[in-house]
């Protein structure tokens, strides 16, 4: 009988390598015209001046927005934050946060587009780039040349020109927590502290990095804005959109055929993705990793310009509005960020027009309860501390409420420097003929001398034995 061969099957399984790791493409931006380019240049212009420029003003004989961490104490213009107004600088996050939603909720990541440091800082290195290497056609060859003289000085500007902002930028960062003065004095010789030489490091690192080479990484993997945006958005929200119904089908024809008037005024160009810094295409709809730039709407209006057709194929639009509908500004979530956002600041002014630019703290000696002098007089001990949060020097007048008669061993009289704290121990002297009980509540008052604008009461008790108060 013949045998009938038999397939051989390998009975070792193949191995499958899956690269979990997709490398990112580079993204080489074309440079481009337009209202909203110009819009985000203002803006950064703007930010970048009040980020450099900041810390140079003065105010009072110091810096006048100064983070003074060992101090403990916040100076923004003519006013200082201490620890006790964290609830005040908590309140003020509070209101960013809720601008962020309005905001988002009307115009999307509009934050994103034109205020975020990332996308600010980005476009700052890459006009660096176009500066040192040319247009967007220029930067790929030269990616693709080898290494030549020519290529060596172009990189070599861009990276100088990149390294000084990063520097820039950090100085700056760390000259709000320490006198941007005393710092730049300090380059001179190198001379900085542990901390300052951290920070400094840590800053022109982490820009050159994130500016320089993350770029879209940052806001599509590191952002947890990115994220929940979309929670935020209703089809109201005016986001960055692609008019489907005006430029489909899309195609590179001229439309002069018979052929090519089918078609939608999409001419399928690219550029619209070619001016995209984080290399996302529109017409693909809404996507999350959208940081709202408005590129790609200056984009395609240069080129719909170029054709002769209406500007807008691709611009601010609704849901709404695309499927025909109607745009509704006023609806219950953007109303309700708006009230909020008005309710906070009206707090937040409120709070801090009614601000007293002391604070007071008053402790009872825990150790010892009270001490018996013999013949009837019994003292207490506390420990006052009283901090002036103005720029101006006090002088204060602590003053006692609920006993008439007493002896009060310690100063009455207060005078405190501009951000400046004293602290005393107060020995308070009663006879128990003055007391009807062995609590006696009382209050220390401490106000200004001159007149009563500065006025701060701290309760406390004072305390007697049982059997000698009758
Ligand atoms: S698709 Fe790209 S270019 Fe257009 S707004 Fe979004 S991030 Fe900017
Ligand atoms: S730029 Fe405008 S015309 Fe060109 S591909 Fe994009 S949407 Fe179409």
């Amino acid at each position: 009988m013949e045998k009938i061969p038999t397939k051989q099957v390998d009975s070792k399984p193949k191995k499958q390598v899956i690269d979990l790791y997709a490398k990112s493409e580079r993204i080489y931006v074309r440079a481009y015209k337009g209202l909203y380019r110009n819009l985000r240049n203002i803006m950064a212009w703007l930010l970048l001046g009040a980020y450099f420029i900041s810390p140079w003003f003065s105010w009072d004989d110091r810096q006048a927005i100064l983070f003074d961490l060992p101090a403990r104490q916040f100076h923004i213009f003519g006013l200082t934050f201490w620890p006790q107004d964290f609830a005040l600088l908590s309140g003020l996050l509070i209101l960013f946060a809720f601008l962020l939603f309005f905001i988002t909720v009307f115009a999307g990541r509009a934050w994103c587009g034109y205020t975020c440091f990332q996308t600010v800082w980005t476009y700052f290195f890459m006009w660096a780039e176009e500066f040192a290497e040319g247009s967007r056609n220029d930067r790929v060859k030269l990616d693709k040349q080898p290494m030549s003289l020519t290529k060596f000085r172009k990189k070599l500007l861009k990276h100088s020109i990149w390294t000084i902002i990063s520097l820039a930028t950090a100085i700056t960062f760390v000259g709000y927590f320490t006198p941007i003065q005393e710092l730049i004095g300090k380059f001179s010789s190198f001379n900085f502290g542990p901390w300052e030489s951290w920070w400094l490091l840590f800053f022109t690192v982490a820009t050159y990095a994130n500016s320089g080479y993350m770029r879209e990484q940052v806001c599509k993997h590191m952002c947890p804005y990115a994220r929940f945006q979309s929670v935020m958005f209703d089809p109201n929200t005016l986001i960055i959109s692609y008019d489907e119904a005006r430029g489909e089908p899309r195609g590179k024809g001229s439309r002069k055929t018979d052929v090519d008037q089918d078609l939608g005024d999409c001419v399928d160009c690219g550029v619209c993705v070619a001016v995209c810094p984080v290399g996302i295409d529109i017409r693909d709809g809404l996507q999350y990793e959208c940081i709202s730039c408005a590129a790609c709407i200056d984009g395609c209006n240069e080129v719909m310009e170029k054709l002769g057709k209406p500007k807008g194929l691709v611009r601010y639009a609704t849901e709404n509005v695309l499927e025909g509908s109607e745009y509704h500004l006023l609806r219950p979530r953007f109303i309700g960020y708006g009230v909020a956002v008005i309710a906070i600041a009206v707090y937040i002014g409120f709070q801090l027009m009614s601000r007293v630019p002391i604070e007071v703290d008053l402790i009872r000696d825990r150790q010892v309860l009270f001490r018996d002098l013999g013949h009837g007089v019994i003292e207490n001990t506390y420990h006052l501390k009283v901090s002036n949060k103005s720029q101006q020097a006090m002088v204060l007048r602590v003053e006692l409420n609920g006993i008439t008669q007493y002896e009060y061993i310690g100063d009455q009289r207060l005078a405190i420097g501009p951000n400046a704290t004293v602290e005393q121990m107060i020995r308070l002297r009663v006879h128990t003929d003055m007391l009807d009980a062995p609590k006696t509540d009382i209050t220390f008052d401490v106000k200004s001398t001159s007149d009563n604008s500065v006025k701060m009461e701290q309760e406390s008790r004072f305390l007697a034995p049982a059997g000698q108060v009758l």
